[in-house]
């Protein structure tokens, strides 16, 4: 039997750095392979973002459709806008051994966690308020009525810590790349995952053929 991929969840509040760290895990030569999931959203594209890569960008209506034919794991409406991730697309990606993370926030957490249980969450805290407010206006992408309201909501996420399995604090970027290695080794080294990678060898040094 294939390896089956492990799934993680990464949430954080806007602006606390998850873009960067994915990028630089994805980046990093993984030994296996390991995707982010591409949702969808109703929101406008941002500067730089491209439809396909950062997310499936759509119309309400269009999300809503996709509500209706069951083609989301999960969805939630966050800032105003609707956000989903792709049911068929994650679950394609696992069979084939791929790790995959979702970079979506605690309401779409606690729906995957029902679905899901083996799933493993992760919560990236900035390491201050004041931080997580610079950074905010560093990304001069939104306007200073929606980093307002982005802190507000950063609060309200942060007040889910308590769901996840992990807690990442990106204060030092490579500290916390390492903090988000070994989570991802501590899945990949579980007796299951081992067990199926290394069958012959654990078959035989059971006593089976030795
Ligand atoms: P942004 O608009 O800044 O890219 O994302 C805003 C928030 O929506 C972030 O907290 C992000 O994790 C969350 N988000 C992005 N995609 C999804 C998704 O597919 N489902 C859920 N529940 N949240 C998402």
């Amino acid at each position: 039997m294939a390896i089956i991929g492990n799934l993680f969840i990464l949430s954080a509040p806007s602006g606390a750095g998850k873009s960067s760290l994915i990028k630089e895990l994805l980046e990093q030569n993984n030994p296996r392979p390991l995707q982010v999931s591409v949702s969808h959203t109703t929101r406008e594209p941002r500067p730089g973002e491209i439809d396909g890569v950062h997310y499936h960008f759509v119309s309400v209506k269009q999300f809503k459709q996709l509500i209706a034919d069951g083609a989301f794991y999960e969805w939630a409406e966050v800032f105003g806008n609707y956000y989903g991730t792709s049911e068929t697309a994650i679950d394609e990606q696992l069979q084939q051994g791929v790790d995959v993370f979702l970079d979506i926030d605690w309401q779409g957490a606690q729906q995957v966690r029902l679905k899901k249980p083996q799933v493993t969450t992760i919560f990236i805290c900035p390491p201050s308020r004041e931080e997580l407010q610079q950074r905010l206006r560093n990304r001069g992408q939104d306007s200073e009525e929606i980093i307002a309201e982005r802190m507000e909501k950063a609060e309200s996420e942060c007040s889910h810590y308590q769901e996840f399995d992990y807690i990442v604090i990106n204060d030092d970027f490579d500290v916390a790349i390492t903090d988000l290695n070994t989570i991802i080794n501590n899945q990949r080294l579980k007796q299951s995952q081992q067990a199926e990678k290394h069958q012959e060898l654990l078959t035989r040094l059971a006593g089976k053929g030795l």
